[in-house]
């Protein structure tokens, strides 16, 4: 395979590669493929992926999971990343999830819900709650002050709280999964007052108010979901009160390599795809592999999804050895996008017309990688995040 980068890997996160890559090549691509055509999301296959412990590997073992590391998860994105991109966000999602309630749940919700998220039992379908129709970017950088605050808000009621607000874009919004919902529990707090909720989609006073639909990552269901009375108990607090926007913070780290890794994988098949159509597609009696303007195009796209990788993996080292990764993951996110982004022009430009058409998933894949980009704040976020580590002393 091109671009193999398996060499050195532990033989454990070499088993989840080659899970990942056997369920790619013969769930992922097709299926991902009939659901950009379709519009119908492959709710069986996140459920398969389940089964096959590709769902939040990284569950400690004592409660179902497989309890791998940062750098095995990254392994296993790409490989998903490969087969289709929306389906490995949604996958990814179940991560975090996972990671939240891991770090900061209750051992009733670490019992209620982690076994679940990793497939156990049936998976449970997992989303982060946080961007609203008045807020997006601004809910996923460092506070900068009052002004920046969730509007969906959670009420004291007696033994619980009363959530009302309304979410936007949505991963698996629709399904019959678990929210973690940001909502504001002190209005005055500005980020310091907004709180996590674990809350059932189908749950009194959530409202799915439909799909959203989008250009690319069409084999991802994201959706707008409405609140209003939605009553949950105290145990359904995630961390105390006021902490919700760090632990969200946290998770995004992961969601930021995690989705990452994912666009090295959807980059790398365009690249091995390039490859083989420019070995074959002959113009003025040579392949066009030949020609110095398309060789140059294909080392281009090369040395960009290497490059994203190894931040990657960076990225996922600095997790597992439990330092801080806001930047290392934002500088991976950033390169990540921009070397999908750049290999995916390159890739429509060697196909030529063909790589405009549907005979070929290289104009899907541009779509997918475009999407992904505005996930987790985009390239113009992570380039501040790295912006404001440097002049922390970074
Ligand atoms: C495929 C997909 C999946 C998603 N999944 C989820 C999910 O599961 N859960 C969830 O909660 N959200 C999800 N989102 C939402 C996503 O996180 C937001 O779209 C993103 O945070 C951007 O928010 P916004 O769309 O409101 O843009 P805005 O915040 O309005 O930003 C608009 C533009 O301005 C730029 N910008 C904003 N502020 C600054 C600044 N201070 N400095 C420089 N540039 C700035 C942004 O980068 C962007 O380019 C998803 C989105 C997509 C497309």
């Amino acid at each position: 395979m091109a671009l193999d980068f398996s060499q050195g890997l532990p033989e454990d996160v070499l088993a989840l590669q080659g899970v990942a890559r056997d369920f790619a090549l013969s769930r992922l691509r097709e299926r991902g493929q009939a659901a950009d055509r379709t519009g119908e999301v492959p709710w069986d296959v996140l459920r398969e992926a389940g089964e096959l412990g590709l769902c939040a590997p990284g569950v400690p073992e004592e409660y179902g999971g497989a309890g791998v590391s940062a750098l095995a998860q990254v392994v296993m994105m790409e490989e998903l990343g490969w087969g289709n991109l929306g389906l490995a966000v949604a996958i990814g999602s179940q991560s975090l999830a996972a990671a939240a309630v891991s770090r900061h749940g209750s051992l009733e919700q670490k019992r209620a819900y982690l076994p679940r998220l990793a497939g156990e039992g049936g998976l449970l379908l997992a989303s982060l709650a946080v961007t609203e129709p008045e807020a997006g970017s601004e809910l996923e950088m460092a506070s900068r002050g009052e002004h920046q605050r969730v509007r969906s808000e959670a009420r004291r009621t007696d033994g619980g709280y009363r959530i009302d607000g309304r979410k936007r874009f949505i991963v698996n919004a629709g399904a019959d999964g678990i929210l973690l919902v940001l909502a504001q529990t002190d209005a005055d707090a500005g980020l310091r007052g907004a709180s996590l909720f674990l809350v059932h989609q189908k749950a009194a006073g959530v409202q799915f108010l439909g799909r959203t639909e989008t250009s690319g990552l069409r084999s991802l269901q994201i959706g707008t979901l409405d609140f209003q009375g939605c009553a949950v108990g105290a145990g359904d607090l995630l961390g105390g009160e006021g902490q919700g926007f760090q632990i969200a913070r946290e998770v995004l780290q992961l969601g930021r390599v995690l989705t990452a890794a994912a666009e090295v994988g959807t980059a790398r098949a365009a690249y091995e795809a390039s490859i083989a159509y420019a070995r074959d597609r002959r113009t003025m009696g040579r392949p066009i592999i030949e020609h110095q303007q398309v060789a140059g195009m294909l080392a281009r796209m090369r040395t960009g999804i290497d490059a994203a990788r190894l931040l990657v993996l960076r990225a996922a080292g600095d997790i597992d050895a439990g330092r801080d990764a806001l930047l290392s993951t934002s500088e991976a996110n950033f390169q990540s996008g921009d070397a999908a982004v750049t290999a995916l022009r390159n890739a429509v430009q060697t196909f030529g017309g063909y790589g405009y058409t549907e005979e070929f998933p290289v104009e899907m894949w541009l779509r997918d990688v475009l999407g992904s980009r505005v996930a987790y704040g985009g390239g113009d976020v992570q380039l501040l995040e790295v912006a404001e580590a440097i002049a922390r002393g970074a």
